[in-house]
């Protein structure tokens, strides 16, 4: 197998600090399996990409060294390729329109007494639209507990049937979420007729044939969909390694909402040393004057320390 790897920014601003983490780490990820290191733009989020801030976030990483092996991909280029993952899940019944608005479904889940201890979707679109407009499309999930008897039914196909998702991340240990009770039918199409990140990400990352994420671990939440939403388009389910995330002195994730500040592009090692020491690199405190040798002895450190 040969290892290819990618960093996926939304243009919501410039690099970040906590930008810059995943950015190494996958980079570094990539490097230290002699892999294929791409650069894939998010930029689909109408309302949260800001103007300029792709050419920006792919000039900081060219300052920084991180360059990417190939062009770079925007998502907003692809928007077909997201049509026809929704039809071929049409297709096999996978998905279904959903005409609640988010007050709708808060009320129904407090309804339901299920309020605070899940906020998984309760499935009212599922049987129809009652009368109500199509808003978003959403992909049925398998109820609780549907899981082993339905695995058997669907023995020797390849079909996804279980609710629970167990992975290995190869940074934070195995990892099982249930979809059915923390998840529900999720959005793939939004109302807004955004295509949803969960969609997006994954007929990119088979598409570009991607065998490792490296990312940040704000984004495991997502990853047992992300496997499941795999299984149902029958496209192979690649490696994960989630790093820690950065926090400001609140402890809020680092982002441009939380008050993030842009790297300072003139001196580059001073945050690459910074990023290193969050990822916990044996660097042996030393303090690199060039970015070849600061790269060459982070590989090194990365390579003896993940698998
Ligand atoms: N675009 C996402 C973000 O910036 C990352 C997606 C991914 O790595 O899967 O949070």
């Amino acid at each position: 197998m040969s290892y290819r790897g990618r960093f996926a920014p939304s243009p919501t601003g410039p690099l970040h600090f906590g930008s810059l983490v995943s950015a190494l780490a996958s980079w570094l990820d990539a490097r230290a399996h002699d892999g294929v290191w791409l650069v894939r733009i998010e930029d689909i989020d109408g309302p949260r990409t800001v103007p300029g801030a792709a050419e920006d976030i792919l000039s900081t990483l060219d300052r920084f060294g991180l360059r990417a092996d190939e062009p770079p991909i925007w998502q907003s280029a692809r928007l077909a390729r997201y049509q026809q993952a929704l039809d071929q899940l049409r297709g096999a019944g996978l998905v279904y329109p959903c005409g609640c608005t988010r007050k709708e479904i808060s009320d129904s889940l407090l309804n339901a007494h299920t309020r605070n201890t899940t906020l998984a979707y309760p499935g009212t679109c599922r049987t129809g639209l009652h009368g109500k407009p199509a808003r978003a499309w959403r992909l049925r999930v398998p109820d609780e507990g549907d899981g082993e008897r339905t695995e058997k039914r669907a023995a020797g196909t390849s079909e996804p049937r279980s609710a629970t998702i167990t992975f290995e991340d190869r940074w934070q240990g195995m990892q099982t979420q249930n979809l059915a009770t923390e998840v529900g039918d999720f959005v793939l199409r939004r109302a807004d007729d955004q295509w949803a990140y969960q969609l997006a990400v994954v007929v990119d990352d088979a598409d570009a044939d991607i065998t490792h994420i490296v990312r940040g671990a704000d984004l495991m939440d997502s990853t047992a969909r992300q496997i499941y939403l795999q299984r149902c388009l029958s496209v192979p389910t690649p490696a994960y390694l989630h790093v820690p995330v950065v926090t400001n002195s609140q402890g809020e994730k680092l982002s441009k909402q939380t008050g993030a500040t842009a790297l300072d592009t003139s001196r580059p090692l001073d945050a690459l040393h910074a990023a290193a020491r969050h990822l916990k690199l044996e660097m042996n405190g030393q303090t690199h004057s060039s970015l070849e040798s600061f790269y060459n002895a982070a590989i090194k450190a990365w390579a003896s320390g993940v698998e």
